[in-house]
This record gives structure tokens, sequence and C-alpha cells, in this order.
């Protein structure tokens, strides 16, 4: 069989554990170019794809070559037409535009707590962070332009686009970045257009951005004359070349009333969701808040403080460690679960006892007419990898498992495990029978504890 064919086959067997979307994206373009006893060579087209590649495929690839009768003990990815130290054709470089008097009055100012270094990453958020670190450390590629974050409210999207803006101010001082939002933006051109000069100084303003920030997209739905106007600078920027980052609160093709034709520049960059994070990530960022506040705390109070706030989204859980350290400086207390549980009474989820593990494996496993034990078979039936996915899912959701560890309860391993939960989270968007599963499941664990 041929490379090509082969290939082919490969990605078929990826697509039971990948959204299709992300297979076009990160797999497809990739070639497979040699194969040598158990050492399979594949080809990527720059630096970004390999080092992407190889940090979330890797694992889910080597599955896929055995199902293919292939023995894949190591999976190299080279650069194709790799030339030692030239550079690829389609890395832009970080020089600022020759125009310049740097000066950009517009823009709103970086928030500097929102860096790199403040920002946990985790499975929920992992595509945005490495695209956008690589966007912040030069490592921009036109065809990833623009790059275009959406997800829910207090995700971190925000944060994640400033932490580019910050760093590329820090790292190279002379370019200019624009940071607006959609609001700002709307405001700005609505002030310009009433002194007719303006206008002229408004469109200069954003053309000279060597680093375009744009936060929010959604709010110029409706605005036909602003979209025009930014539209246009849009165009002008990324014919230049210049690195563009958007947010906005929904994949493009959902954003309504905005012009067909910025949705289709911007479905032609790199898109990248942003999901609600985990137990585990939770945690993470919850430590991670205590730590800027230079306070410290307990590791099960922050546990417990993972496990109990009814929010899932970030900001709100940020806000509740803010309000709990206030409350905490202004009582001279130390912050203990008690303590918490006083003081957040209203935000913290009221149960008499937690779930174990187990107890959400059983439970999910007697839903489907399985036995836990079932879910260890090294099967693919549907039948039980359906039920099997959806127990990982869960237990994601309900406690701080790692994946590792949740992969252990299934005998499975963390790619398995992180593809698994990526798949129902996705199909999740439009299968309204797996929606009504996950939520009676949900009701019976609440009724059980
Ligand atoms: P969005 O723009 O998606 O609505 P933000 O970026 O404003 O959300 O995030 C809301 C708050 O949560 C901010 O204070 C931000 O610093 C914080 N935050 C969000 N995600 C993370 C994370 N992964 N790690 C640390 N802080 C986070
Ligand atoms: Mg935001």
């Amino acid at each position: 069989m041929k490379n090509v064919a082969i290939w082919n086959e490969i990605l078929s067997s990826v697509s039971k554990n990948l959204d299709p979307a992300e297979i076009e994206k990160w797999l497809r373009p990739l070639e497979l170019s040699e194969l040598r006893g158990d050492v399979i060579t594949l080809s990527a087209p720059n630096k970004f794809f390999k080092a992407w590649v190889e940090d979330k495929y890797i694992g889910i690839l080597k599955e896929a070559m055995k199902d293919n009768m292939l023995n894949a003990e190591d999976i190299r990815i080279i650069v194709k037409n790799d030339v030692p130290s030239a550079k690829p054709a389609a890395d832009v470089p970080l020089v600022p535009a020759a125009h310049k008097d740097k000066k950009n009055d517009y823009c709103l100012s970086l928030d500097k707590t929102m860096t790199f270094e403040n920002f946990v990453a985790g499975t929920s958020n992992s595509f945005a962070y490495s695209a956008c670190v690589a966007a912040a450390k030069g490592g921009f590629n036109s065809l990833y332009n623009p790059l275009y974050i959406y997800g829910d409210v207090g995700l971190g999207k925000t944060h994640l686009m400033q932490a580019v803006g910050n760093e590329i101010s820090e790292q190279f001082p002379k370019l200019t970045v624009i940071y607006t939002t959609g609001e700002n933006f709307v405001n700005e051109f609505v002030a310009a257009m009433r002194q007719d000069t303006d206008v002229t100084d408004f469109k200069a303003k954003y053309q000279n951005a060597d680093v375009l920030l744009f936060d929010d997209v959604q709010m110029l739905s409706g605005k036909e004359k602003t979209a025009e106007e930014f539209f246009f600078n849009f165009s002008y920027l990324h014919a230049k070349e210049r690195r563009i980052i958007i947010t906005s609160n929904a994949a493009p093709s959902k954003v309504s009333g905005l012009d067909k034709r910025l949705l289709s520049r911007f479905s032609a960059g790199l898109m990248i969701d942003v999901q609600y994070p985990s137990a585990e990530e939770r945690e993470a960022i919850i430590y991670k808040r205590f730590e800027m506040l230079h306070v410290e705390v307990k590791p099960e109070v922050v546990r417990f403080l993972a496990e109990n706030v009814k929010e899932r989204s970030v900001r709100p859980i940020v806000g509740i460690i803010t309000t709990l350290h206030t409350m905490a400086e202004l009582n001279k207390q130390e912050i203990t679960i008690e303590f918490a549980q006083s003081m957040l009474k209203d935000y913290l989820i009221k149960r008499d006892k937690i779930l174990s593990p187990d107890e959400i494996v059983l439970m999910t496993a007697s839903y489907f007419h399985l036995k836990p034990n079932d879910f260890k078979s090294k099967t693919r039936a549907a039948s039980i990898a359906y039920p099997r996915s959806v127990a990982m899912y869960l237990l994601r959701q309900m406690t701080n498992l790692s994946l590792n560890e949740v992969g252990d309860l299934f005998g499975r391993d963390h790619s398995t495990v992180n593809a698994a939960c990526k798949k129902i989270t996705s199909q999740l968007e439009t299968d309204a029978e797996l929606k009504g599963t996950i939520e009676r499941l949900l009701a019976q664990f609440k009724m059980n504890s």
C-alpha cells in the first residue's frame, strides 16, 4: 500500500477519538514519509506544527497505528523541507513595520497581571494556551493568522490575549501592540465620526499596529458601519501579515449579525475554543490565585473549594477567592474549610457527602446496564466504549482526578481519557440524547450524594 493510502487509513482510525475539525487542522496536513521497522516518520509543514502534534497527538497516533497493524515503537516528526538555519517561508518575523512614531493612545492598556505566568494551562485551554505562547514567542505563522479564540464568559480568553500583549511588549518593546475590545472600538469609532477629521487618525492608529489584539469581536454584531471599518482595518493588517488575535463568545459561524466576509476571514485562520475547567484544573487555578495574593492556604482548603464552588467558570471563582481573602484579612482569621463554609454559604454546593470515583463508575456502568469491570475490557465495541467515554468525562467533571488517574480506573492511558473527554464535550454541542444521558446521570449522582 502507498504511504498516502496508509496515512488515510490511520486518519480514519483516529476519527473514532478526535473531532473531524481537529483532524483536518492538525493531522491531515502531515505526510507519512517513511516506514522503517518500528520507526515511523511523519513530516509536518513547520516547526510549530511539529511541536503541537508531538505534544498532543503521539499517543492517539500510536493507537491508530496499532489498529492498522503497524508497530509504531517510535513516531518521529520531521519538518518538511527543513533546511537547517533557513526560515520556513510562511513564518513572519517579529519586526516593527517601517512607519512609526510609536504612539497608541487609542488602545486600552494591558492588565499587567494577565501574564502567562499567572495563567494555569490545562486540558480545557491547552490548545489556546500553546497557540498564544507560540504567537508571543514569534513562532506565529501566517497560516494561523488570525488566531481566533472563542468560548463562554470567564474562561480566560482575555487573560490569554493580554498575556500575548504583555509578553511581546516586554520582549519586543519597539513593536506597537494594540489591545482593544469590540465595545471600545465601537465607542471610539462613533466619537471619531462625530468629528470628521478624527476618522483619519483613527484609521492610522489601528493600521499602525504590529500586533492587534481584538477582544470580544461579537460586540460588533449589528453595528454595520463600525464592522465595516473594522473589516477594512483587519484586511489592511492581514495583508501586511501583522499578527491578529481575536476573541469571541462563539465560533465564527455562530456569531450572528457579523459581515460574512469577516467571518470567512476568521475561519481561514486558526480557530480554537476554551472549555470549562475540570475540578483538577480549578484546583490549580485556585492555588495560583492565592499565590498571586501572597496568601498561603492549606491544600485541603484549595481542594475543598475546587470541588464545592457552584460556579464552573473561572471568573466567579476568582471573585470568590478575592472575597475570602478580604474577609480573612478583616477578621484576622486563617482561611480554613470552616471559615470558607461560613463565608461562602450561597456559593458552595450543598451536599452531605462527596461521591467517590468508584461510586461514579458504578452508577455510570449500571445506567448503561454494565458492570464496572466491563469498562476495563479491551474491546472497542461501541456498546462499551461509549459508556466508558461518558464515565471518563463525568469523572473529569466531578472529581479532581488527573487524566492518568482516571485512565488507571479503566486500564487506559491519559491520552485515551483526553480523547474521550474531548469527544464527549464536542458531541454534547449537537447531540441531544447524549446531553439527556449526562443530565440524568448527574441528577442520579446528586440524589446519591
Ligand atoms: P474571558 O475573557 O474568557 O471572559 P477572562 O480572561 O477575563 O475571561 O478571565 C476571567 C478571570 O479569570 C480573570 O481574572 C483571569 O485572570 C482569570 N482566569 C481565567 N482563566 C484562568 C486560568 N486558566 N488561570 C488563571 N486565571 C484564569
Ligand atoms: Mg473577556
